[in-house]
């Protein structure tokens, strides 16, 4: 009897593989009209494949439950499928942050390969099926798998490996099926979070400085109210949009915080955070005992234009007053406001836009090792759909590759 590999996403192609690289006959079951529609879209359609750093950067860079995934990383790591790729035909590249990426730039290559791969290994691949059941029958007291139902029919299987995905981005198939077969057999399914996602912001300066990327600021979160203890703070990139926030600072921000982004927090960005407020306020008085000029002109090196308005507008000093009558308090306004610009966080951006979904299957129901369910013998889960994600950089695939490949090699044994 066959396995049935149900998605063809990146953790179900490298279970198919993973199974058929060891002479078993596979099945890999797909309701879409074709393979990897998510990987095509990642790394803005480049693929962030992997990253090449070492085993405990990895694991530093994997949110919820790291050491589930030690013995699959293990089996399988970065390093493993970069080889991988590169022997079966594909160039790869490392790039700033030891994220990797296909020579060719084109995620198309990397889902070209692994099917290529599958297919060469005479996987079964059936797309425009959509498994709607796992099926079970009783052995010795335990549940066993015996197969799945499909909108096609019936397919019998020895063993099933579950590689829906969360629920992010549905228009590419991962749309919580797997959750409702994990759930149909008593396994827990964690609350669900977007990840990886922009925040939503009250102000409207967001909207008139969207499309403004900064570098090198700190942003601070925090309850809000009267608390001084910050929730995050972290130093990098951001970006404004046309509803809040997005970029690296903020996604990292989110795969931190999500569950706690039900309630509004206040956000401070720091648009110099390496100058202090005396350092800034010297720098101040210096542009001023050029001339006198308006405040404005003084200040008009200090950032870039329109966000200078908006920092003017946020401190209350009249931007064209004379620097010669500028008071004390008026360049601590605006130091205050260069310093901390407040935004009211509302709540993250959804499911749409998340890259990944937060939460999943809880993982003390799943074998670390071998991906089997604990409940249902021979039913196996890898990918997005367990409770395992990560921060950007290619470390949430990797979480696909080497749960796919653990899953696929035992569901054999
Ligand atoms: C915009 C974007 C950019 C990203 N960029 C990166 C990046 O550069 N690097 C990185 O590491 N991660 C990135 N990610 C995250 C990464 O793509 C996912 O974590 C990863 O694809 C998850 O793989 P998966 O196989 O578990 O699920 P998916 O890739 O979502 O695959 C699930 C598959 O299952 C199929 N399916 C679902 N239900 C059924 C059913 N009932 N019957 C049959 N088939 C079914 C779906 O159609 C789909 O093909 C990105 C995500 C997004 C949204």
């Amino acid at each position: 009897m066959s396995i049935v590999v149900v998605g063809a996403g990146a953790a179900g192609l490298m279970a198919a593989i993973s199974a058929a690289s060891l002479n078993k006959s596979v099945i890999l079951v797909e309701k879409n009209e074709k393979s990897g529609k998510k990987i095509y879209i990642t790394g803005k359609g480049r693929c962030n494949i992997t990253n090449a750093c070492d085993r405990d950067d990895f694991f530093e860079n994997i949110v919820s439950n790291p050491r589930f995934l030690y013995s699959a990383f293990d089996g399988f790591s970065n390093w493993d499928m970069y080889a991988f790729l590169e022997e079966n035909g594909l160039p790869l590249k490392i790039e700033r942050g030891e994220r990797v990426f296909p020579d060719s730039d084109k995620s198309s290559d990397v889902i070209r390969t692994l099917e290529n791969k599958a297919r060469e290994l005479g996987v079964d691949i059936r797309y425009n099926t959509k498994v709607t059941k796992i099926l079970s029958e009783e052995a010795d007291g335990k549940k066993c798998v015996c197969g799945v139902e499909t909108d096609r029919g019936r397919i019998s299987a020895s063993s099933v490996i579950v590689c829906t995905g969360g629920i992010s981005y549905p228009s590419t198939g991962s749309d919580g099926d797997g959750y409702r077969f994990a759930r149909a057999y008593n396994h827990e399914v964690t609350k669900l979070y977007p990840s990886l996602v922009a925040f939503k912001c009250r102000e409207d300066i967001c909207g008139r400085l969207q499309g403004l990327s900064l570098k090198n600021i700190s942003i601070s979160i925090y309850e809000g109210g009267d608390s001084t203890k910050p929730l995050y703070t972290e130093f990098g990139e951001m970006l404004f949009t046309h509803f809040g926030v997005s970029g690296p600072v903020i996604l990292t921000a989110s795969a931190l915080l999500t569950d706690k982004l039900q309630t509004p927090k206040d956000l401070y960005i720091d648009l110099k955070p390496a100058l202090t407020f005396k350092q800034l306020d010297d720098r101040m008085l210096r542009e001023f005992k050029e001339g006198n000029k308006s405040f404005k002109n003084a200040v008009k090196s200090f950032l870039p234009v329109r966000l200078l308005e908006i920092v003017l507008e946020v401190s209350g000093v009249d931007p064209d007053k004379s620097v010669s009558v500028v008071t004390s308090a008026e360049r601590k306004a605006f130091i205050d406001a260069l310093k901390g610009l407040k935004l009211t966080i509302i709540s993250t951006m959804g499911y749409n836009e998340a890259i990944v979904t937060k939460g999943g299957i809880n993982v003390r129901d799943i074998s670390p090792k071998t991906m089997e369910s604990k409940i249902v013998k021979g039913l196996y889960f890898a990918g997005e759909v367990l409770d395992l994600d990560a921060f950007t950089g290619g470390f949430n695939l990797q979480i696909a590759w080497s749960t796919g490949f653990a899953a696929g090699r035992y569901a054999v044994e």
